[in-house]
Parts: structure tokens; sequence; C-alpha cells
């Protein structure tokens, strides 16, 4: 391979949780991003009607395409340039809400996505889709064109209830619609030290997941909530905070354990 060049390691990887609230966009944008300040070459796709991936890209609602009439077999996936480099972005907005029923009769209706992202897959190092807190069709669709799923955990109490759910749904597709699927990891997100309730979930999940779980995980933040409503990864809206750091520390997690190293190491600074 010539210097310089793209190693060919082309990976989808669908962020999915069907609890709201726990951190899928979040990762999705930062993680995303610090992949692509890293040198990879990134998109991400935003599955959920709520648009927060899409918005807190910078992007305003309601003029472009969105991945809503592709899906529908209606033009190709628009792809848009985010605030970073290297990072390009698949949105959405809340008419992607209608899908969920508009998808119901049309013929493969679970490999829409997977279909639409063949087409450019080869243009990215990594592509991530941001699913809605739900498993309908648009979580549905985007398991079926992953290679891997990262569940982000919100390190509460209640943090593994419902996730007999997703195990369950991961194995059916597995099973049938796209028997490559696999985990890539847990990520433990919003971990807050002023409790030992904190630690003792986080324990209770790597008891479950093992060696799933990163080693990296994302504290509580400020600065990873107030990001979205500048339209920017935390990277660039605080590239010194405790969030960006963590950010950036799971992209090379990642990375190794996908036995690549970053192409330049992702700076912490602007
Ligand atoms: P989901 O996509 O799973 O619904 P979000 O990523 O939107 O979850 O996160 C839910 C809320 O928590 C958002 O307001 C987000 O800004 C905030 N949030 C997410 N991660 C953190 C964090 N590590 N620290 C502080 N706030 C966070
Ligand atoms: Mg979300």
């Amino acid at each position: 391979i010539p210097p310089g060049s793209h190693q060919v390691m082309s990976k989808i990887i669908a962020v999915s949780n069907q609890k709201g609230g726990v951190g899928k966009t979040t990762t999705t944008i930062n993680l995303a991003a610090s992949l692509a300040m890293a040198d990879q070459r990134v998109l991400v796709v935003d599955m959920d009607p709520q648009g927060n991936l899409t918005s807190g890209l910078g992007q305003k609602a309601g003029t472009e395409h969105t991945v809503y009439e592709a899906l529908l077999g209606h033009g190709e996936l628009p792809i848009l340039q985010t605030p970073v480099d290297l990072l390009h972005l698949v949105p959405a907005d809340r008419h992607l809400a209608g899908a969920e029923v508009e998808l119901v009769p049309l013929e493969e209706r679970e490999r829409r996505l997977r279909k639409l992202l063949a087409t450019v897959r080869d243009r990215y190092d990594f592509i991530l889709i941001d699913t809605p807190p739900s498993l309908g069709l648009l979580t549905l669709n985007a398991l079926v064109a992953a290679d891997t799923v990262l569940i982000p955990l919100h390190c509460e109490y209640f943090a593994l209830e419902g996730l007999a759910d997703l195990m369950a749904t991961l194995s059916r597709i597995g099973n049938s619609l796209n028997p490559g699927l696999d985990v890539e990891g847990v990520v433990l997100t919003m971990y807050g030290d002023r409790t030992n309730l904190g630690a003792q979930v986080a324990r209770e999940i790597r008891q479950f997941f093992e060696e799933k779980v990163f080693n990296t995980v994302i504290p509580r933040n400020v600065r990873l909530a107030e990001a979205p409503s500048h339209g920017l990864p935390v990277l660039l809206y605080d590239p010194r905070s405790r969030g960006a750091e963590a950010y950036v520390a799971l992209s090379h997690e990642l990375l190794s354990r996908n036995g690549a190293a970053p192409r330049r190491a992702a700076s912490a600074k602007a």
C-alpha cells in the first residue's frame, strides 16, 4: 500500500439500544468525529426521526433531501459535508417517522439501507448509523445494514433492563437477515463519580458482557450536552473537555481493537 493511501477496512457499525437517552446520538457524533480526526474517512447516517444527529452536526432541518426519500426508493442517499473534515452525514428529519409504516408494504423492506450503503461503503473506513429508541423497521434496517452493533449503556440502575430484548433481536437478525452481525462492543456512558452506584452498575455490566465492554468509559460531562446546540462535535466545541478526551480514547480503542492504528494521532487540541 503506497504511503498515505487509505487501508481498505470499511466497517459499518450500528449504534443501538432501544432505550432513549442512553447516549446513542452523542456517541455516534463524537466517536465519528474522533475517528475522522484520526484521518479515517467516516460517514454517519441518521436513522432517528428526531434528527438529533443531523442537528448536532449543524444541519438545519427542512431543506435538503434526507435518508427518508432514499429509503422509499426516491433517489440516492444524500451525503453532506459536516464541520469536521472527512466526516460526512446522511441527514434525517421528522418525516422519517412515516417510514416505519410506509416501508411495510415495500419489497425488501428490511434491506433498504443495506442496499443504499453498498453503493457508497468503499468510500469510507467507517460508517456509523444512529438509531431511534425502538426496535422497529428503522432500527431493523440499521441492524441488517451493519457489520457490528455498538451498544451504549447509561451507567444507572436500570442499565441492563430491556437488554434481553435487544440481544434477542440481534440473535434473530443474526439467524436470518444478517448472519454476519456481531457485537462491536458496549460503551458505558454518562458515568458519574458522585455515587458508588455507577461503579457497581459498571461491574455488573462487565460481568455480563465481559471483554465486549470497552475499557474507555464516557464520563458525565456538560460539554457533551452543550455541543449539539452549537452544531458541533465536542472535539470542535471544547477539545480540552473530559468528554472530548474520552471520545478520542474510545476512537483509539476501537481502532486498535480493529487492528488499525490512527493514521495520525487524533489531537484533543483545536
Ligand atoms: P440517545 O441518542 O440514546 O437518546 P443522547 O445521546 O441524545 O441519547 O443523550 C441523551 C441526553 O444526554 C442528551 O441531552 C445528551 O446531550 C446528554 N448526554 C449524553 N451523553 C452525555 C454525557 N456523557 N454527559 C452529559 N450529558 C450527556
Ligand atoms: Mg438519539
